[in-house]
């Protein structure tokens, strides 16, 4: 029979008070599948992510390897390997490089050789960061500090990798480095979930595109089918 995805999401809502900022989405990704969710500001691209991750209250299924995922506690969603880089990083500025790396690494306790084989696949991902271990987080450049996201999301050995605008607020020379990464890593195999405004990047990577708008999905779109910008400005604007 068909495969199931990795990671299965079905009639996910929630809300904020009265604001209902994700109204049954309905989406999914598959071993080496990067998915693209794209939208306007407020579009309910971060909420999606969070009710992934069980941070906020929510409904619905949320299906990982082919059992139902329980959203109740955020770390043991983590632990099953369900990771977010959320937006603005969530690194600790005032701790080194190699600190917050090993951070990312929390599940694997005193097993130093399982600790230097991750910190050499997130050496090969970002060599920047290498160079930079001792260095405080703070002080390395944006699109530094969202590399060590990465890189530390990528210690904790992820099954699935959601992302929330690594983007943003970065030079397009340094988004298309870190962007070309996650495609790498998606190619490898892993899952990856990609919310970002940006969708002609995204869209170059992504196998499948999903256009949120006011907390729905509006559009699953074939990125190998949106031959201009403004085809894809017609999403945005349907
Ligand atoms: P952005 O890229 O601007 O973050 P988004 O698509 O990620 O946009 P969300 O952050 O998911 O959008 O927000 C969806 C809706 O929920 C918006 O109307 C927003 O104002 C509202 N919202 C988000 N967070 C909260 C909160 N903590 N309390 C109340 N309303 C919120």
């Amino acid at each position: 029979g068909a495969v199931e995805p990795v990671l299965d999401v079905r009639g996910l809502s929630a809300r904020y008070g009265h604001v209902e900022a994700l109204k049954g989405a309905d989406l999914c990704a598959g071993k080496g599948e990067l998915i693209a969710v794209l939208g306007p500001n407020g579009a309910g691209k971060s909420t999606l992510l969070r009710a992934i991750m069980g941070l906020i209250p929510n409904q619905g299924e949320v299906r990982f390897e082919g059992a139902s995922l329980v959203r109740r506690d955020p770390v043991g969603v983590a632990r099953k390997g369900v990771v977010l880089v959320p937006e603005g990083r969530g690194i600790f500025g005032s701790m080194t490089v190699y600190e917050n790396l090993e951070l990312g690494a929390y599940k694997i306790g005193r097993n130093k050789h399982e600790l230097q084989r991750r910190l050499t696949h997130v050496f090969e991902l970002f060599p920047r960061l290498k160079e930079r271990l001792s260095q405080l987080s703070g002080s390395m450049s944006g699109g530094e500090q969202q590399m060590l996201a990465v890189g530390r999301a990528m210690m904790a050995d992820p099954k699935v990798l959601l992302l929330d605008e690594p983007s943003l607020g970065l030079a397009p020379r340094v988004t298309g480095e870190i962007l070309e990464t996650l495609g790498t890593l998606s190619a490898s195999g892993l899952p990856v979930v990609l919310v970002e405004q940006k969708a002609p990047l995204a869209l170059k990577l992504a196998c499948r595109a999903y256009l949120f708008s006011l907390g729905r999905i509006v559009a699953t779109i074939d990125p190998r089918e949106v031959k201009s910008h403004d085809e894809l400005a017609q999403y945005y604007f349907a």
